[in-house]
């Protein structure tokens, strides 16, 4: 038998035939899979803006493409961006492979130019690389065995599929180069040493190996294709829309129920799972089960049921389960599915437990979100439903009556100015708005705040005003805890006051206001431009209207507040006040910046109970000790009462919270003599 360059030369009129019916029928099943999938994403709710065309396709260079975030960690992410690459290059050649099956002598068209060599020698390299790729995959799962992976034969099928495309290609021309078939084989070095190898074998038993290396490798793709959709592998054809169409709102930023537009049956917050949006649907679909999310959540951690990567997965396997009474079947008729979220998929405590830290999304490298839809569960728990923790109800009365959620009395809200003749917003003439918050204005450690941001603010000469009895909750708590009536309320008063006022610039000590003043209020009419005390702080610093020349002699680390740092991208100001203050030295913990883990008091936490697992703040104030020191400068109001807790539940009796502002307060010159003082 004649050997011969290509497939189409050596397929029979028969063999063709059953070629081209097994291409009809692999192409025709990923079709059918792939718009089931469709059809069941496109069932969820509306909700994606397609804006921000260049950003988007940034993002798919740098983060689907480049493989950013999967280089977090280096050996895995080498080894991922050895498969994906080698896959990218490979969708050529399988294609190729396939149309010479179609196509007597057919080749690739550039083969021969410089670009083709340059592709083959490409393509040979990832042969091996995507196999130097395989074997890393192979050695974690069997050796190193990292906790965070699922241990599913899954991959296994997709790891023996990929290895039996690199060996057929290489074994297909290796075989080739072994019979004397000419070629541009100077490029294809792995094929070369295969041929090598081969070398001496008859043209029978080459001719064999190259039909048997070219039908291996076209079913083993065709598997693949078919086998994809229906594995946790389906983020291969997901994953670029995924990261394209990913959300580019602020991060911190939740969605706006429309509640004056409820149409008749349709449910508040996320009900069931076609309550969500269809993003977030593919969302499901696009989770590779690697556990990224998982090892850093807190309340994963702390052993508590929210394991973001299963509550993925369940979510998916609800979905894909649901399949059948969402979009129906024949002698089915599309309908929603039966089971709730939360409650029937989901037991309620996992959708409680979230801090809404937001370590899981930006560990993830697929950029799957996780507060979004775990809010939607709590509208739908709350607003429809009210069912929630008991001892968010006293918050949330607070909040509505009172205007803040420890029930005190809305006209004691400027008591902690007593005395620091601090002006009222209503008198008029100031440029900056210290808004307060709930915290800075009742808790004792926050009034302490409060009270060092006016010294400071004053030292250097910043025209400010309050609002006094005026200013309500942001509504922060509430809208993370799932009661959004309660949230746009709060959010509409103040705003009304706030523009009543001609407010133009906020500055406030505490994060969530911060995050829900610059983010959420543009929704209700209210923009601002707004500073967290420390932002601002550190600019007058830099600015020179400040002179922080007192020494203040303390060892501390510094605890990244979620809402400051991961959400806002704010690490450098407070560590900027903190190296300007002398005789101050910072200790950074291991976890830290980024990588700083929640204290528990995000998301609404700061008014429910901790009775699952083991307590957030403690394991934070672990880690924090991992500096070496005891002592925590923080910037929030919530973290100040957390940290200080754990401080005393661990019996570090001499261990001391104090926030940053505080902190630069003790350190203004102590000879009064501020550059602007008393201007
Ligand atoms: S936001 Fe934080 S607490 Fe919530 S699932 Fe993600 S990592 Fe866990
Ligand atoms: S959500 Fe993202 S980080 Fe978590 S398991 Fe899925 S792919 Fe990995």
């Amino acid at each position: 038998m004649p050997f011969h360059a290509t497939a189409g030369t050596f397929l029979g009129v028969a063999d063709t035939l059953w070629f081209v019916l097994l291409t009809v029928a692999a192409v025709a099943g990923v079709v059918w899979s792939l718009s089931r999938r469709y059809s069941l994403m496109m069932a969820g709710r509306k909700g994606v803006v397609l804006d921000r065309w260049g950003e988007r396709i940034r993002g798919v260079l740098v983060y689907f493409l480049g493989q950013r975030r999967m280089f977090l960690e280096p050996l895995p992410g080498i080894m991922h961006a050895l498969i994906f690459w080698g896959f990218l290059v490979f969708s050529v050649r399988s294609l190729s492979m396939v149309i010479e099956g179609l196509t007597a002598g057919w080749e690739l068209p550039f083969l021969h130019t410089g670009l083709g060599h340059a592709y083959l020698l490409t393509k040979d390299s990832f042969a091996v690389l995507v196999l130097v790729g395989v074997a890393i995959a192979a050695w974690r799962r069997l050796v190193t065995r990292p906790a965070r992976l699922e241990y599913s034969p899954d991959a296994w099928v997709i790891l023996g599929l990929i290895a039996t495309l690199m060996v057929t290609d290489v074994l297909a021309d290796g075989a080739r180069i072994a019979a004397g078939v000419p070629g541009p084989w100077a490029w294809t070095p792995a094929s070369a040493a295969v041929g090598a190898w081969l070398a001496g074998t008859s043209q029978a038993a080459l001719h064999t190996a190259y039909t048997t290396a070219w039908w291996l490798h076209l079913f083993a793709l065709y598997v693949f294709a078919n086998y994809l959709p229906y594995s946790k592998h389906f983020h291969v054809y997901t994953s670029l829309p995924n990261v394209f169409l990913r959300s580019l709102e602020e991060p911190g930023k939740l969605a706006k129920m429309d509640l004056e537009n409820i149409e008749e049956g349709t449910a508040l917050g996320a009900a069931k799972v076609t309550d969500l949006t269809w993003k977030q649907l593919l969302d499901l679909y696009t989770c590779t089960e690697c556990g990224r999310c998982t090892v850093v959540c807190p309340t994963t951690i702390t052993k508590k049921p929210l394991v973001p990567r299963d509550l993925t997965i369940a979510l998916r396997d609800h979905l894909k389960g649901s399949a059948r009474e969402i979009i129906g079947d024949p002698g089915h008729t599309p309908g929603t599915p039966s089971r709730e979220l939360a409650g029937d998929v989901l037991d309620p405590e996992i959708v409680w437990a979230c801090t809404t830290c937001r370590w899981c999304e930006e560990a993830c490298p697929l950029f799957i979100s996780y507060v979004d839809k775990i809010v939607e569960m709590r509208r739908h728990l709350v607003l429809e439903k009210a069912e929630f923790p008991p001892e968010a109800e006293p918050a949330f009365r607070g909040m509505e009556v009172n205007g803040n959620p420890w029930q005190l009395a809305p006209e004691t809200r400027g008591d902690w100015a007593k005395g620091l003749d601090v002006p009222l917003a209503s008198a008029g003439d100031f440029e900056v708005l210290f808004w307060v918050g709930c915290a800075g204005s009742y808790d004792d450690a926050g009034k302490r705040t409060s009270q060092a941001l006016v010294k400071l603010l004053r030292a250097a000469g910043v025209k400010f005003a309050i609002l006094g009895s005026e200013e309500r909750c942001t509504g922060d708590a509430a809208r993370r805890l799932g009661n959004e009536y309660l949230f746009q309320t709060l959010a509409a008063a103040n705003v009304e006051t706030l523009n009543g006022h001609g407010v133009k610039t906020i500055v406030t000590n505490c994060p969530h206001c911060f995050n829900t003043l610059a983010h959420e209020y543009p929704d209700f009419g209210g923009h601002y431009e707004v500073k967290h005390g420390t932002q601002l702080i550190a600019e007058l610093v830099a600015a020179g209207r400040l002179r922080l020349t007192a020494e203040v002699h303390r060892e501390l680390t510094f605890h990244d507040p979620c809402y400051l740092g991961r959400t806002n991208h704010e690490f450098a100001a407070p560590r900027a006040i903190l190296g300007s203050i002398p005789g101050l030295t910072l200790k950074e913990a291991p976890l830290s910046h980024e990588k700083a883990m929640c204290c528990g008091a995000g998301g609404g936490r700061m008014w429910l109970e901790e009775k699952l697992g083991t307590r957030i703040n403690q394991t934070r104030m672990q880690q924090l000790q991992q500096s070496g020191v005891n002592d925590v400068a923080v910037a929030c109001p919530f973290c100040a009462v957390m940290v200080g807790n754990a401080q005393q539940e661990l019996g570090m009796e001499s261990a001391q919270t104090v926030d940053v502002i505080t902190l630069a307060a003790q350190a203004l010159a102590r000879d009064g003599s501020q550059p602007n003082a008393g201007s």
